[in-house]
């Protein structure tokens, strides 16, 4: 069993899943918004604190930065670590306010390596958050690296799953074309594969990656 391409990964996932249309969020704002709330935990969860910000009126960058800290937090209690996630957030929003005019899509005007030095430097922006907003609200070409993605590196042996996070990124990038529409969906279908799936325990019954895994090779269903 010799390891798959990434290319052949990305054909065989997009051609039993269909395209995705990632990410899911109706606006760039919104999408960063997401961006913070799903750090370490489900959608479902950061889709009821969404639902509360919505409703609240605060999908809106400069009315999150002028919030007192305590009341997002209740706000954005269903998403877990509410209270750090409002001082993550207020930041984020300050930044967006403050030099983006609320719309991280401007981000796109910059390029790339001085944008994403301008996000990680807001408090609580590590790279998997910086990335995500700086391919799905601003379009920029970089891969998204995240657990589901160390997972199926592992599995399928394409690279060491404990690498870094931008060498693993750069191992990414290096083998498929410079392309944000590209990137946008691979990851989008790694996230959907992982959770119908590759799960922990994987449900390998299906799966087209199969023939070219080694934990499916090893007999784990
Ligand atoms: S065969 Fe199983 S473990 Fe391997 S990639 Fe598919 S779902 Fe994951």
């Amino acid at each position: 069993m010799s390891p798959l391409g990434l290319r052949q990964v990305y054909d065989r996932l997009l051609h039993a899943q269909g395209p995705q249309g990632w990410w899911p969020a109706e606006t760039p704002v919104e999408m960063a918004i997401g961006a913070i709330l799903t750090q370490n935990t489900a959608w479902t969860r950061v889709e009821v604190a969404m639902a509360n910000l919505r409703g609240a009126g605060l999908l809106d960058a400069r009315r999150l930065a002028d919030l007192p800290t305590d009341v997002l937090a209740k706000h954005l209690r269903p998403s877990g670590y509410f209270n750090l996630k409002a001082r993550r957030l207020k930041a984020l929003a300050a930044f967006l306010a403050d030099e983006l005019d609320g719309d991280p899509s401007r981000l796109a005007r910059m390029p790339l390596d001085q944008a994403r030095a301008r996000l990680l430097a807001v408090p609580g922006v590590g790279r998997e958050t910086a990335d995500s907003i700086l391919l799905y609200a601003a379009g920029h070409p970089i891969f998204v690296i995240d657990a589901y993605t160390r997972r199926l590196v592992e599995r399928l042996r394409l690279a060491d799953p404990t690498a870094p996070y931008d060498d693993l990124r750069d191992r990414f990038e290096r083998e498929l074309p410079r392309d944000a529409a590209l990137y946008n969906d691979f990851h989008a279908q790694i996230v959907i594969h992982a959770k119908d799936r590759c799960r922990k325990k994987p449900r390998c019954q299906a799966c087209p990656l199969r023939p070219d895994c080694a934990v499916a090779s090893g007999g784990t269903e």
